[in-house]
C-alpha cells in the first residue's frame, strides 16, 4: 500500500493517509528492534499544535523532544548546533532514531542532524506540510549559510516518510498556495493526465478533501521518486525538478524571504518558463486557461513591480544551475517532456521585458 522510493543508497515506504502516524510504532519496533531512544525535531508551530499527538503516539518509546523556531529560522548553523547539542545532552547514540515533525525547513534539518551526528544515524520523516511532499522525499537535506541558502548540507534519504494528512487543515492559506505550486510541477514536467486532473479537479485550496489531497500528494510524490530514482545526486534529470525554479529562486531573493512564499514565486517562475517554452521548444499550451485557474487559487500571476530585471538576471546567473555566463532553463516540448535550454543574458532581458 505505501509508494516505495528506490534510490542507489537506499529503498524507503512513504505511507500516506489519515491517521497513519498510529503505524509508527510498529514500523519503528521492525525497522529498528534495537532501537535506544528517539528525538522528536519540530517547530514551534507544529509543537503548539500536535506535538502532544505525537507523544501520545509514540508513547512505547523513549522520546526526547526538540523544539527549534518555525520556518527558515530553523535552518542556521545556531540551531544546528542547539540539536546537537540537545543530542548528546540527552544520550542519543547510534541507534537512536530522529523524527523529523514538521514542513520542509524542520525536514532539512532534521535530516542534516541526522546524516551528521555521529556520522550518520537513522532518520524518518513526518512531513506536516503540503510543500513537504517534495522535500521529504529525495534525500536533500541542509541548512543555509548566510552567503546562500542550502548551501551546507547531504544526500541523505530517510528510512521511511509518514505523511498523515490530519496535519494539513490548520496549514495557513498561503502555505497550501506554496506546497500546491510543487504539485503542479510535478504534473506539468511528467504527467500531463495529472495535470488536467489538477485543472479539473481543484477549484479551491481552502477545504481540499482527503480523497483529492491524498490523490494529489501521492501523484507528485511518486513523480518525484521518478526523477530521484533515476538521478539520486542530481547529475542529469534531477534538474528537471527545477522547472520555475530558475526565475521563482531569484524572485524569492530579490523580494526578501518570507515576502512570498516559495511556491508562490515558484509560480510566476513557470508562467515565465511555459512562455518561453511556446516560443523555443515548440510547446503548444494554453497559458491564460492556466493563468485564469491560479488567479481562482489564489495565486498572484504578475511579476512583482518593486523587482529590477538586470538584478534576477544577475541571481538568476548566480544560480548553481548555470554554467559560465548563460543561464540553463527547463523548457517543457510538450507537458510531460522537459528540455534544458541555454539562454544567454540579453536575451533573458528581452523575454523578461515582454512577459
Ligand atoms: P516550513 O517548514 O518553513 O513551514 C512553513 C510554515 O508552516 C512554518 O511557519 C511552519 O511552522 C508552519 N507549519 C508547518 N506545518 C504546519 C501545520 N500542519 N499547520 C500550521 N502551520 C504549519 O516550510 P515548507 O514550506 O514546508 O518548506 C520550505 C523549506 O523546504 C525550505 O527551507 C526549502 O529550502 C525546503 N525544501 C527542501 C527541498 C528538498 O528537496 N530537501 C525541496 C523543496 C523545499
Ligand atoms: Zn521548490
Amino acid at each position: 500500500e505505501p509508494i516505495t522510493i528506490q534510490t542507489a543508497s537506499k529503498t524507503y515506504p512513504v505511507f500516506i493517509g489519515s491517521g497513519v502516524i498510529n503505524q509508527l510504532p510498529s514500523f519503528i519496533h521492525e525497522a529498528f528492534p534495537t532501537i535506544t531512544n528517539l528525538m522528536i525535531l519540530t517547530d514551534e508551530t507544529v509543537a503548539n499544535l500536535y506535538l502532544s499527538d505525537m507523544q501520545e503516539a509514540l508513547n512505547p518509546f523513549d522520546c526526547k523532544s526538540c523544539i527549534v523556531p518555525s520556518g527558515e529560522r530553523a535552518k542556521t548553523f545556531d540551531v544546528y548546533h542547539q540539536c546537537l547539542t540537545f543530542a548528546l545532552e540527552n544520550r542519543l547514540d547510534r541507534k537512536s532514531v530522529v523524527l523529523a515533525f514538521g514542513g520542509g525547513a524542520v525536514g532539512d534539518l532534521g535530516g542534516f542532524v541526522a546524516a551528521t551526528f555521529m556520522r550518520g544515524i537513522p532518520f524518518i520523516q513526518v512531513p506536516t506540510t503540503i510543500l513537504a511532499h517534495d522535500s521529504a522525499v529525495g534525500g536533500k537535506v541542509a541548512i543555509n549559510h548566510s552567503l546562500g541558502k542550502n548551501m551546507v548540507g547531504a544526500f541523505y534519504q530517510p528510512e521511511a516518510v509518514f505523511y498523515d494528512l490530519d496535519f494539513l487543515p490548520s496549514l495557513p492559506m498561503h502555505e497550501k498556495r506554496s506546497g500546491f505550486a510543487e504539485v503542479i510541477k510535478h504534473g506539468l514536467i511528467h504527467d500531463p493526465s495529472f495535470y488536467s486532473w489538477l485543472l479539473e479537479h481543484i477549484d479551491s485550496l481552502e477545504s481540499l478533501g482527503a480523497d483529492d489531497l491524498s490523490h494529489m500528494l501521492s501523484k507528485g510524490i511518486e513523480i518525484k521518486g521518478a526523477f530521484v530514482s533515476k538521478d539520486e545526486r542530481e547529475e542529469g534529470i534531477r534538474a528537471f525538478l527545477n522547472f520555475g525554479h530558475t526565475l521563482g529562486h531569484a524572485i524569492e531573493a530579490e523580494m526578501g524571504y518570507g515576502k512570498w512564499t516559495h511556491g508562490e514565486a515558484v509560480v510566476i517562475g513557470m508562467l515565465f518558463a511555459l512562455e518561453l517554452s511556446r516560443k523555443k521548444a515548440g510547446l503548444t499550451f494554453d497559458c491564460e486557461q492556466f493563468k485564469n485557474w491560479l488567479m481562482k487559487l489564489g495565486y498572484e500571476t504578475n511579476m512583482p513591480k518593486e523587482l529590477v530585471y538586470n538584478k534576477l538576471v544577475e541571481r538568476m546567473k548566480q544560480d548553481k544551475k548555470s554554467v559560465g555566463q548563460k543561464v540553463k532553463f527547463v523548457l517543457l516540448k510538450e507537458i510531460g517532456s522537459p528540455v534544458l535550454y541555454e539562454i544567454s543574458d540579453e536575451e533573458l532581458m528581452t523575454e523578461l521585458y515582454k512577459f
